[in-house]
């Protein structure tokens, strides 16, 4: 068989991403959690050479010390490319190795919050959007991590992509909106995907 068509699944904060994505696990289909994937990588086989970056002080007890980085990037763009040379192409890599693991399935999907903001978007064969209003999305937020503020949730908001820009590169839109039924969209679509 083929390789399987590699299809990225993304939207902006509280679209319903993770809900989405569980749906299509459940009709069998292989997800990549880019973002959870990313967080291990750093913890693991990032460590050296995130140190050689940025100096010993980027992790406390073989974890990455998240306020000492976000020190050294905040506001700082050559910092924050160095950290992406580091992190964005060992994500590939270990998304290439996982996709060939995945090879007697018709296509795999790739969850990731900044696809479109990163570009990665452009290296898959097919790009699934999330859409939500902004303001149910905002309620999900808060019922979800209330730990963040309003100005947290709006500034996160704020910084990604808007659903709009997003839907014009898109091959695929899923409504959920939770007026529009969520499982026949992705039913449907899975059978679509399955059809390529
Ligand atoms: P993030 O970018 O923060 O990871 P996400 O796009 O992955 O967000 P989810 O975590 O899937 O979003 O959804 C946000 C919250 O909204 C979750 O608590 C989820 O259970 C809830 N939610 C999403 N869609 C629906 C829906 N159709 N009906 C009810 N609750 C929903």
């Amino acid at each position: 068989m083929n390789k399987p068509i590699t299809v990225g699944i993304t939207g902006g904060i509280g679209s319903g991403k993770t809900l989405v994505s569980k749906l299509f696990a459940i009709l069998g289909t292989p997800i990549y959690n880019a973002d959870n994937r990313a967080k291990e990588l750093i913890n693991s086989v990032l460590i050296d050479p995130i140190i050689s970056a940025f100096g010993s002080e980027s992790y406390e007890k073989g974890v990455l010390n998240r306020a000492f980085i976000a020190k050294q990037v905040f506001g700082n763009k050559e910092q924050l490319a160095v950290l992406n040379s580091i992190v964005h192409p060992a994500v590939a890599i270990d998304f290439e190795n996982w996709v060939n693991l995945n090879k007697s399935t018709e296509y795999v999907l790739k969850e990731a919050a900044l696809l479109v903001e990163t570009g990665s978007y452009k290296q898959l064969d097919k790009l699934i959007v999330i859409t939500a209003p902004y303001q149910l999305r905002v309620e999900r937020i808060r019922e979800r991590d209330t730990f963040r503020s309003n100005e947290e949730i709006e500034k996160i908001m704020a910084s990604q992509t808007s659903d709009k820009a997003k839907i014009e590169l898109a091959d695929f839109v899923i409504n959920n909106d939770e007026s529009s039924l969520l499982i026949p969209q992705v039913v449907e679509l899975d059978q679509k995907l399955r059809q390529h």
